[in-house]
């Protein structure tokens, strides 16, 4: 007998027939013996109307009140799969996430877990009961204010809880198969990967890739719950993300060879600040980052030029996600005399490709390969950087979807199945 938690997400209870399919999922793997723990989002775009409701309101919502509004959303499909639940003669018990134990620092709308005790859900299980937790959502820890975990926490939800029940398996159930080597809504011939290690499934969600989030991933490394991502609309096997290194030497065969690439993932939701004719002298990089960092936003990318020597000038460009761009903008524009430069440019029309696999970090000619590939789909590199496992560089936005294919075509990644399913979702 296993302790299973299972996540489903907005689009598998997207409406009653929806919930109540999953309703007998959930039975099922009751009913072969497991203990089951239930994290649900909300239905459907659900979500994305309580925040239209709320800008239909006010331009900008307190964020305490953004926060219960929000939760709203998970509330209502945790009791309704419980009543689909106890419909099929299996007991349920839905809990919120404050219910089910669940701490979080008072950063309201994108809080982090720091605590789980699922004493309450813990005693569901051990009373026989399917315990329905609602996704994206704790308490702060001081305050006993509501928070919300950012936007697809309720992944983060899952692991947290897995973690802290010490689960045999996280499942995560979504509209499309499992993770595949490209986004199969622009890539029909991606291939679905079986097993992932932490660390590429950390740069593929890092890099754009939306069937995890992040900060699922850094939990799930961080207390080493295996994740098996899998969809609710079939009985495919998914794939596994867990720890894994090929054995050393070892040559008992398919099993332990780890494939050089893992996957290319997309971004489109960055943009790109130019600061211009920078004064090329130590401390104007720092007090230009602090400056960005003090207006919040999150830096990815980062390329500075070599100074002109006649004028002793240089520009710096950076990336960061588009929705920081304004504030970013005028805190900038604010310090503009202070820093000395001369102008900035603000481009949201870039997109970001990146390659992962932890295999290039001993196969020479994997970056030589990737800039063929581009230029041979006549696509410019605008950016480049590297981490050891991940190449990303930035195009135009309407290039993207293009470079990605040439891309995971010339990696060899497409597949000669069939094409790759996505059961459901409005991609909102
Ligand atoms: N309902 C929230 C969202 O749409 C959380 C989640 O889906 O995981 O972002
Ligand atoms: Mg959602």
């Amino acid at each position: 007998m296993a302790l299973i938690v299972q996540k489903y997400g907005g689009s598998s209870v997207a409406d009653a027939n929806g919930v109540k399919r999953v309703a007998k999922r959930i039975a099922e793997s009751k009913r072969a013996g497991n203990d089951v723990v239930v994290v649900v989002s909300a239905m459907g775009d659900t979500t994305d109307e309580l925040i239209d409701l709320a800008n239909a309101i006010t331009p900008l919502p307190p964020s305490r009140e953004m926060d219960i509004l929000l939760t709203a959303g998970e509330r209502i499909s945790m009791s309704l799969l419980a009543m689909a639940i106890a419909n099929l003669g299996v007991e349920a018990r839905s809990f919120t996430g404050q219910q089910a134990g669940v701490i979080t620092d008072d950063v309201h709308g994108k809080a982090r877990i720091i605590d789980v005790t699922p004493s309450r859900i813990q005693a569901a299980i051990d009373d026989g009961a399917v315990a329905i937790v609602a996704g994206f959502q704790g308490v702060t820890q001081h305050t006993n204010d509501v928070t919300t975990l950012g936007r697809g926490g309720s992944d983060t939800t899952a692991v947290a809880l897995a973690a802290a029940l010490k689960a045999d398996v996280c499942e995560i159930y979504s509209d499309v198969d499992g993770v595949f080597t490209a986004d199969p809504r622009i890539v029909p011939s991606a291939r679905k990967i079986d097993r992932i290690n932490y660390d590429e499934m950390l740069e593929m969600a890092a890099s754009g890739a939306k069937v995890l989030v992040l900060r699922c991933v850094e939990y799930a490394r961080r207390y080493n719950v295996p994740i098996h991502v899998r969809s609710s609309f079939s009985a495919h096997p998914g794939t596994m993300v867990m720890n894994y290194e090929p054995a050393e030497g070892a040559d008992e065969g398919a099993d332990v060879e780890q494939p050089i690439i893992a996957g290319v993932a997309h971004d489109s939701s960055e943009a790109k600040i130019t600061v211009v004719g920078v004064p090329d002298v130590p401390g104007t990089a720092a007090h230009i980052f602090e400056v960005v960092a003090g207006s919040g936003a999150n830096i990815d990318m980062i390329v500075q030029n070599v100074s002109a020597a006649a004028t002793g000038l240089t520009d710096i460009s950076f990336t960061l996600p588009a929705s920081d761009g304004t504030l970013a903008m005028a805190a900038l524009s604010e310090s503009q005399d202070e820093i000395g430069f001369a102008s900035l440019q603000y481009d949201d029309t870039i997109g970001k490709l990146s390659l992962i696999g932890a295999g290039m970090k001993s196969h020479p000619g994997v970056s030589a390969r990737l800039f063929a590939a581009l230029s041979a789909a006549g696509i410019n590199i605008e950016m480049i950087s590297t981490s050891e496992i991940r190449i990303s560089v930035v195009t135009r936005s309407d290039q993207l979807a293009d470079a990605v294919r040439a891309v995971h075509t010339a990696f060899d990644l497409d597949s000669t199945e069939d094409e790759a399913v996505v059961y459901g979702g409005t991609g909102r």
